[in-house]
């Protein structure tokens, strides 16, 4: 089998270079492992920056988010058991828009379905070669039965513990990693929030988020060890640890009830250069994660899309090779911004179990500083709603 555009991964990163390029007329073949049931039922990110909606308006599966999403203007963070609102649209002018991961992959499962796009799921033990050449290969199994894609590029939207980016010759990737002692504990309720809009929690028992995916449905997280086990996690045990956690009148306003999901998720800054090799290239949690205390996964991966969709249809429709060719640097030169600021909101709003007292002091002078700071309100708002995307790779 022959295509333009081999893409590795069907989750939203994957699915939404798929259709963006089918839009352009450019053939993919998507090869995904899990099945659809699974795809359609994973719980992840929630807060999209309004280049995000843009995007997934522009590529025609933004009609129900328009309808659906939450629209936020402000974000609290509390701590000293009092809350602040930041002010995001009075500071920057933008909002953040609240609507599922989810509820993205099926808008773009739907989509795909309509076109009849060429997803293969279930695909198993995907592998990469031909890189360095001109017609680099996907192999895979469905089935039982061993099938080859022969393709003029390779995308790897295959997320964290994917293929793709093991394809690239250690000597030629750089790592950059840091790993945080903590994790968060989540659950999804079909609960009314606390709160119109997110609250973020500084506790001397833990980082505790209050967020949501809709007016009636809530996702709550806890600053939890590494190597917390969720079954250790009865419901009850989590809506008493959140209660003491968030400031009292909104623990006196929560409303609990049965968790329709509970995970743990590891908290990692992440980043893989280059995010090309050959005819390889990666895009989204493949070569890069942030902890989620800033939401820019999802927002970074569609970035990378925007980007190596516009460098492949360059590619087809004119000749041009300057946007592949600076596709790597166009992309990490957001995606170290956005790691820089997830780091920080990360470490000023946790429980580091190692900090040394001097280091506590520091943090609780940077909380103070920042109600207090329009100047430094405006250095976080500006961030939260994400930074300017760059309209050419040479501007
Ligand atoms: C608790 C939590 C909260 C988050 N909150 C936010 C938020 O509010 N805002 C935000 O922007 N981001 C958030 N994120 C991050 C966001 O969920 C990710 O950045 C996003 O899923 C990245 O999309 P992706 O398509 O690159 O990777 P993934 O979603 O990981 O998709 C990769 C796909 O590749 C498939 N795959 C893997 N290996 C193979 C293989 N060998 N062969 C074939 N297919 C394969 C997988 O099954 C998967 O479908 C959060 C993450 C977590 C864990």
């Amino acid at each position: 089998m022959r295509t333009q555009v081999g893409i590795v991964g069907g989750g939203p990163a994957g699915l939404l270079l798929s259709r963006l390029l089918g839009l352009a007329g450019i053939e993919t073949v998507v090869l995904e492992k899990r099945t659809p049931e699974y795809l359609r039922a994973r719980v992840r990110a929630g807060l999209l920056e309004q280049g995000t909606v843009d995007l997934l308006v522009e590529a025609g599966v933004g009609e129900r988010l328009l309808r659906q999403r939450l629209c936020h203007d402000g974000v609290e963070i509390a701590f000293d058991g009092r809350r602040h609102r930041l002010d995001l649209k009075g500071l920057t002018g933008k909002i953040v828009s609240v609507y599922g991961q989810a509820e993205i992959q099926k808008d773009l499962m739907t989509a795909h379905e309509a076109a009849s796009s060429n997803i293969v799921y279930e695909a198993e033990d995907v592998s990469l070669h031909g890189l360095m050449g001109d017609r680099p290969q996907l192999r895979y199994h469905k089935a039982g039965e061993a099938h080859e894609i022969s393709c003029d590029f390779i995308a790897g939207c295959d997320g964290f513990h994917g293929v793709s980016r093991q394809a690239i010759p250690q000597e030629v990737i750089r790592i950059y990693e840091r790993t945080y002692p903590f994790g968060w504990l989540g659950i999804l309720s079909d609960t009314r929030p606390v709160n119109h809009e997110l609250i973020y929690c500084n506790h001397e028992r833990g980082f505790a988020l209050c967020t949501m995916r809709s007016m009636s449905r809530s996702r709550y997280y806890l600053q939890v060890p590494a190597d917390e086990d969720v079954a250790d996690w009865p419901d009850a045990r989590f809506w008493s640890e959140l209660k003491r956690r968030i400031p009292a009148d909104a623990a006196a306003a929560l409303e609990t009830g049965t968790s329709i999901e509970k995970s743990v998720a590891q908290l990692r800054s992440f980043v893989a250069e280059p995010l090309r090799h050959g005819r390889l290239f990666l895009a989204g949690d493949a070569a890069h994660i942030v902890p989620p205390t800033g939401a820019k996964g999802l927002n970074l991966a569609a970035t990378d899309v925007r980007f190596l969709s516009e460098a492949i249809t360059a590619h087809y429709r004119s000749g041009r090779t300057d946007l592949m060719e600076g596709y790597s640097a166009r992309c990490l030169a957001r995606v170290w911004k956005a790691q820089r600021f997830s780091w920080w909101m990360t470490a000023l709003t946790h429980r580091f179990p190692e900090a040394s007292p001097f280091e506590r002091r520091a943090q609780a002078a940077e909380l103070s500083y920042l109600i207090s700071s329009k100047a430094a309100q405006t250095a976080l708002a500006e961030n939260y709603v994400g930074l300017p995307i760059a309209s050419t790779a040479l501007a």
